[in-house]
């Protein structure tokens, strides 16, 4: 098995190093290029013993320069103050703990910290149309989970990858939100100790949920894996039909010469008398049954061949099949006000209100579609503001 590769970008792993030590019940500052933990009145996990001044941790974030060509430190090196980064060994340690644990914190977002023109999405900022106001209007609390997970993408021959992903899920939908999940811990107040909001349960069905966006992610790793292994189940095939033959061969052309042996003793019982003769048939007796273990081993590869193998090529399939194995890193639930982002829009000469269901931070909750023809918005799809109201490109270019 080959080196298993983890790198993740240093904003990911500092948004998990957060999510982690605050799901804990740990405080988090940082400051700069500095990440200070403080364990107040919760004992720090195990593992983080050797890098703790009494109940508080300070550790470095990596140079974003160095963190594209991630370095592991060496252990010494870094025993006085941690680095986080991608393939630190102290980063390694926190992955490995949190997989064996995956906490489940909680934390709160209180309003809409950037302020409502944060949850314009993008592809309405990026079309023509001008967004003249904004307004949140908060509903009802909701809330989200954000979770952390290492995927391993692996054969059980072959090779390993492994890879670490951010999924932020609606946990009533399902759906993934597109949002990402450091600036909605960063804006997130933690909640310290606090037991989780809502039940495990749903945590858990967020965390299947989580795990089907990763797979899809994954999609081509997946399937370049895929590709890999059928081209390396395929080149064993191909050498152990070979061997096949080849022994096939050698058996045809073992019996040939006991064929030509027994005629030959044929010949010779012809005139043979006394110990001669039982001598004789002994042997003819012995090349009879040798010849009928061959008849049956050239049947048998013969028969395997005619079929193509089949025992070998499901075990071949086995040995090189594609699993991708999940695990829950960190998990935070994130409660978030959710209500209507009330927009008034002007383009064209005309102006037109659009509501949307959103989520503070997370934005919206769902993607609207064109009143007048039904098309999804969507970068690709941008919005207009006619003089007859809202439109799509759609129908209102083509
Ligand atoms: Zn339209």
């Amino acid at each position: 098995m080959t080196k298993t590769t983890l790198v993740p970008t240093t904003e990911r792993v500092v948004g998990l190093t957060r999510q982690y030590f605050e799901s804990v019940g740990a405080t988090v500052r940082q400051d700069g290029a500095e990440l200070t933990v403080e364990f107040d009145g919760v004992a720090p996990p195990e593992w983080v013993g050797g890098y703790c001044d009494r109940s508080r941790l300070v550790a470095t974030v990596a140079d974003r320069a160095e963190s594209e060509t991630p370095t592991a430190d060496s252990e010494t090196a870094e025993s006085e103050t941690p680095t986080i980064g991608p393939e630190t060994p102290f980063t390694r340690r926190l992955i490995d703990a949190a997989a064996t644990h995956h906490p489940v914190g909680t934390a709160t977002v209180t309003g809409v910290p950037g302020g409502a023109e944060t949850l314009v999405p993008a592809w309405l900022r990026a079309s023509p149309a001008r967004v003249a106001s904004v307004e949140f209007y908060p509903y009802y609390d909701g809330r989200v989970v954000c979770a952390w997970l290492r995927a391993a993408v692996e054969t059980p021959s072959q090779y390993q990858r492994e890879s670490l992903h951010a999924v932020v899920v609606d946990p009533d939908t399902g759906n993934r939100i597109d949002c990402d999940p450091t600036a909605l811990l960063d804006a997130a107040e933690s909640d310290a100790g606090a037991r989780a909001v809502g039940s495990e349960s749903d945590v858990e069905r967020a965390l299947v949920e989580a795990r089907s966006h990763v797979v899809a992610e994954l999609d081509e790793t997946i399937e370049h894996a895929e590709d890999s292994a059928g081209r390396a189940a395929a080149a064993a095939f191909e050498e152990y039909a070979e061997r096949q033959r080849a022994r096939l061969s050698e058996r045809r052309a073992e019996r040939d010469e006991i064929e030509q042996r027994l005629a030959t003793i044929g010949d010779r019982l012809a005139d043979a008398t006394g110990d001669d003769r039982v001598e004789l048939l002994e042997e003819r007796a012995e090349l009879t049954d040798r010849r009928t273990e061959l008849n049956e081993a050239v049947s048998r590869i013969e028969t395997a061949d005619a079929d193509g193998f089949p025992a070998e090529r499901e075990r071949l399939q086995r040995r090189h099949s594609v699993a991708v194995r999940t695990r829950p890193v960190a998990v935070t639930t994130v409660a978030v006000e959710r209500g209507d982002l009330a927009l008034e829009l002007v383009g064209d000469g005309g102006r037109a209100t659009l509501d949307l269901s959103v989520g503070a931070v997370t934005g919206p909750r769902r993607t609207p579609s064109c009143p007048d023809c039904g098309s999804e918005y969507g970068p690709q799809n941008e919005l207009r503001v006619t003089i007859a109201g809202l439109a799509c490109a759609d129908c209102h270019d083509g």
